[in-house]
């Protein structure tokens, strides 16, 4: 593991605003529109969208943001073998085809 919990990242007001700003993306017609599409974004299998989480790519306490590009469907089984990932480990697997 080559990251690391830096404090200025784990500071919780910094994670309860972006927290925040993830649900007020919830409520867009962008997200919306997402999860209508009903395709998980790591195993690329159609769900109910009721089934769709939002998942963080980066997540907020390693430093990702709730903005656009930092946030896809992800369903609940792709959600659950992410976190035994490093989002290193996943962003690498997602750039690499
Ligand atoms: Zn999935």
């Amino acid at each position: 593991m080559n990251y690391y919990l830096d404090p200025k990242f784990t500071d919780p007001k910094r994670i309860a605003r972006e927290r925040n700003k993830a649900r007020e993306l919830k409520k867009t017609s962008w997200w919306k529109q997402k999860i209508q599409k009903g395709i998980c974004n790591y195993c690329e299998k159609k769900y109910a969208a009721g089934e769709l989480t939002m998942d963080h790519i980066v997540p907020i306490a390693r430093g990702g943001e709730s903005v656009k590009n930092n946030i896809v469907p992800a369903c609940r089984e792709c959600n659950q073998k992410k976190r035994l990932d490093t989002p290193v480990d996943a962003l690498l697997k997602q750039n690499s085809d």
